[in-house]
């Protein structure tokens, strides 16, 4: 018999090795397992009911199902894990403990809500479900313990609708065919002469349940369950089958989260906001999402349920009403809304339910702004010490930015135009269009290359599609925080809603506001800062900061100039990279020099001969038979190009200058009709037919990967030669102005895949740099590198930095070419990859990470190992995109160069990727 100590360590072994059983379930409440810091397992929902509870804040107990068993289900074909049954129902027996009511009970019933709860928050595109655990007999006893059967049974009359909708699938099976429950709701209000939900009787609900009870039998040949368990079953797997929903597949796609991550289910003891009077709920933003301002923001509704509110049925109060409508309870949130900045350290949006006098809270997450509110928010909120300034640089979505420089209507042309109502600002910016009702409209207007406005008495996530087409959206019924307005101010549409002086007639196709009738097709402009309906068509003119950078406003008139500024300034400190910008001209110049650009990643010097006369001299370059026809072609470019490149110089005043040199995939300069071809003969006086016979002889089949780049260059050095000479000129010509400006130009070779293509050039630039040099009597300070937009290079890049000072990454190049697909013609299939998540992001927007990346990471570190100083740009598309910035800045890269508008966008990207890498 072994002793009494082996014993205890057999056991103490055995607990040890027994393999402890996953936990898929966390309780929230009195007792709670989670916090905030576990978003990925509990979804941002369940980490936040949690991290409440945990502070102290009044949550009604509940649980959450993790996001593993999300992920688990879809893996072993919907099909739950087998620990899950039985922690749900330990997790259920908590809560009964906790509330002293049970699940299910005859006499005092315990009622649950179901929502989903994803890593990221994906507004209304989830399923929810609430008072849960009514059926026939529950109703009853909640009525008894209320005392109030109007209210038990239009919770059930909710229930049974949500259930039958959501988890039976009983919904409109058109577009243009009403909701099947709100419509048998409606038809039973008119026969009773009530207008307002919670105006029916006790008797009216029943009869509107025995109603949808008798739809769902009709529609699905089932019956509504009775049984509570099954209730929480059919619940808990609608949330995780809505995961894969159309809508949540679309947004997920959009917002680029990973299918991978699943939802979680948070169930949660139901407290009533439609218990009477002294009951309400609401939706709060700690400060105002639109604009940013430090005000309590909010809206509710007495005597209602959330979902009231979100779904934009009634049209709710602003939160300010409560001092006078429930003082008590407007206090208590007022404490919370600055508990909840304090511990979140950021705007929150939150929900709230006030039961018979009692505040609860349901919810609180970041709250999703405006790129305007970013700013404001990031900047007050720093100087609050309620943010630290990086983590304030961080927290503004760098795309966002560039929403600070939309569109305002003309201030002259919105005087002249007609007002029709004000509706509520939802998302700022102007936007003009023709007037579509529906999604697939919006979506076939903007396909023939209209702008619209998408006009909905509501929007709800159906509308997806078409908010995504539209520059603006309006409604004319629901709140701040319905729907139209949430997504809205996510994609940075401009947006008005709850606009009700305006009647929306989709069967009539119009919109009326008074006397005023627009019908579909006419235009419409809205201007979704002030909320501003205008009929017709307003011309839209630059944002506040555009006229500040322009120097057409004073920069002390804009406070939106200043919090753009401060941003900026912040981003600039904190980055590593530089920014520059892609630019042909001047004027595209001097406007990315005024939003911060610190030089020019690439001029295209084809670009230039793109205006006037010049595309002829081009043609004619290009078409030239012979050398000698050439060399006459190239020498009435030359003082154009000269001219160009002074001009370039002059506005960038000694900022480092990239030229790149011709660099034409020959069809897009080639006269492809009849009519072009004449003009040009006739130009040059030979007949039409000669022109048709080069321009034969000049046809390639793959022109991208034919005669362009530095093979123009290796085959007519004249070509290289004048260019080189037009670039040394104007900079000797700039080097001797009186009011002397110094130039940096930065000669570069495209499309190298050879040491030896780039030595070939090299050689040509710097022989014509001595010429100059020597004739103008003056030193340039230059440089001679290249692209690198083949594969080959940049395998070979050790080699080929030997002979370059610089590398600019030509991405949109070695996209296509690593890829092996037309940055021309891949869209025709880029969209089903998409769908298919093969490419969840398209390739020639968003760095390819794990190809092309890798190739850059090739090129760079090949190119530090012989040339150790050597410089490392991109000037690819991607240069402008956030998160392809972030992949340069951990590249090792010296710059980013991008479009112009890009360029705030870019700087507040390498801002934050140098404070994620350091932090
Ligand atoms: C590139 O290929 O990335 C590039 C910048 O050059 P282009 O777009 O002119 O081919
Ligand atoms: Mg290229």
């Amino acid at each position: 018999m072994p002793s009494k100590t082996t014993a205890k360590k057999a056991k103490k072994v055995a607990r040890k090795r027994a393999p402890k059983a996953t936990k898929y379930v966390y309780s929230f409440g009195k007792k709670t397992d989670g916090n905030a810091k576990m978003k990925n397992l509990l979804g941002g929902k369940g980490a936040n009911l949690a991290e409440m509870a945990s502070i102290g804040l009044p949550v009604p107990g509940g649980f959450t199902i993790t996001t593993d068993v999300c992920v688990e289900y879809y893996k072993n074909n919907r099909k739950y894990p087998a620990a899950l049954k039985g922690q749900i129902e330990k997790a259920i027996k908590i809560c009964e403990r906790e509330s002293g009511k049970k699940f299910g009970d005859n006499k005092n019933p315990l009622l649950f809500s179901v929502r989903s709860g994803a890593r990221e928050s994906m507004p209304g595109m989830m399923d929810t479900i609430l008072n849960l655990g009514l059926n026939d007999k529950t109703v009853e006893a909640l009525k008894a313990k209320s005392g109030n059967g109007r209210f038990a049974y239009d919770c059930y009359r909710r229930f049974v609708q949500m259930y039958g909708d959501v988890v039976m699938g009983v919904q409109a099976r058109t577009e243009n065919e009403p909701d099947p429950f709100e419509h048998a709701l409606h038809k039973l209000k008119e026969e009773v002469g009530v207008t307002v939900d919670s105006d029916l009787t006790e008797e009216n609900n029943k009869e509107v349940i025995r109603r949808f009870q008798a739809l769902i039998k009709e529609r699905t040949g089932g019956a509504f369950p009775q049984d509570v368990h099954k209730q929480l079953d059919g619940a808990v797997g609608a949330v995780f089958n809505s995961w894969q929903n159309e809508r949540a597949i679309l947004y997920r796609q959009k917002y680029g989260i990973p299918a991978e991550w699943g939802t979680a289910v948070n169930v949660q003891l139901m407290v009533f906001g439609n218990l009477g009077d002294t009951s309400a709920t609401g939706v709060a933003f700690t400060r105002d999402p639109a604009n940013g301002e430090n005000v309590f923001y909010g809206e509710y509704l007495i005597n209602a349920q959330g979902e009231d509110v979100v779904a934009g049925v009634r049209t709710p109060f602003p939160i300010a009403q409560l001092a006078d409508d429930m003082p008590k309870s407007h206090k208590e949130l007022e404490v919370v809304r600055k508990k909840l900045e304090r511990h979140f350290g950021d705007v929150q949006d939150f929900e709230f339910t006030i039961e018979d006098g009692k505040l609860y809270m349901l919810q609180t997450r970041n709250g999703k702004r405006t790129g305007l509110a970013a700013v404001r928010i990031a900047v007050e909120m720093t100087k609050q010490k309620l943010m630290t300034q990086k983590t304030a640089v961080t927290k503004i979505p760098a795309d966002q930015i560039s929403s600070l420089l939309v569109p305002i209507f003309d201030a002259k042309a919105i005087k002249k135009a007609k007002l029709m109502a004000v509706g509520l600002p939802a998302g700022p910016g102007a936007a003009s269009g023709k007037i579509v009702f529906n999604a697939s409209d919006a979506e076939a207007e903007v396909e023939k290359g209209n702008a619209v406005v998408l006009c909905r008495e509501e929007t709800s996530p159906e509308d997806l599609r078409g908010m995504i087409a539209s520059d603006g959206i309006l409604t004319s019924r629901g709140g701040v925080s319905s729907h139209a307005a949430l997504v809205a101010r996510q994609m940075g549409k401009v947006c008005i809603c709850g606009a009700s002086d305006i009647d929306i007639n989709y069967a009539s196709g119009t919109i009326t506001a008074g006397k005023t009738v627009l019908k579909e097709g006419d235009h419409i402009s809205i201007d979704g800062t002030t909320g501003e309906i205008f009929a017709g068509a307003v011309a839209t003119a630059p944002s506040e900061v555009s006229q500040v950078l322009a120097g057409k406003m004073k920069a002390e008139k804009s406070y939106t100039y200043q919090l753009f500024a401060q941003v900026m300034k912040w981003a600039d400190k904190h980055r590593k990279l530089g920014v520059r910008t892609n630019a042909d001209s001047p004027t595209q110049s001097k406007a990315a020099v005024a939003l911060g650009a610190e030089g020019i990643g690439l001029c295209r010097t084809e670009h230039m001969f793109f205006e006037g006369d010049r595309i002829t001299y081009m043609r004619e370059m290009i078409l030239a038979p012979d050398e000698a026809a050439r060399k006459k072609a190239l020498k009435k470019l030359l003082p154009f190009q000269r001219k160009d490149f002074n001009g370039l110089f002059k506005a960038m005043e000694g900022r480092p200058v990239t030229v790149r040199l011709l660099d034409p995939p020959l069809h897009e300069f080639l006269p492809h009709d009849d009519e072009a071809r004449r003009s040009l003969a006739t130009h040059l006086g030979v007949k039409p037919e000669v022109i048709s016979a080069r321009v034969h002889a000049l046809h390639e089949e793959n022109p991208m990967l034919g005669h362009r780049g530095c093979r123009l260059g290796i085959s007519y050095p004249e070509i290289t030669e004048m260019q080189a000479r037009a670039i040394f000129e104007a900079a000797a010509q700039v080097l001797k102005l009186k009011k002397k400006i110094k130039v940096k130009p930065e000669i570069m070779i495209p499309l190298v895949g050879f040491q030896d293509e780039l030595e070939n050039q090299v050689a040509i630039v710097h022989r014509v740099a001595k010429e100059v040099q020597k004739a103008k009597g003056v030193k340039i300070d230059y440089l001679v590198g290249t692209m690198i937009e083949v594969p080959r290079a940049a395998v070979t890049s050790a080699e080929i930095a030997k002979s370059a000072q610089f590398f600019s990454f030509g991405t949109n190049d070695l996209t296509q070419t690593t890829l092996g697909m037309s940055r021309d013609d891949a869209g025709s299939f880029l969209g089903k990859y998409k769908d298919l998540d093969i490419l969840p992001q398209n390739p020639f927007a968003t760095i390819d990470q794990s190809g092309v990346g890798e190739l850059v990471k090739l090129g760079v570190n090949g190119g530090k190992s012989t040339n150790p100083n050597i410089k490392l740009g991109i000037c690819g598309e991607h240069g402008g995109d956030p998160e392809s910035v972030k992949f340069c800045h951990n590249a090792g890269l010296t710059y980013v160069s991008c479009s112009p508008n890009r360029v705030p966008v870019a700087r507040l990207a390498a801002a934050q990727a140098a404070i994620e890498a350091g932090a």
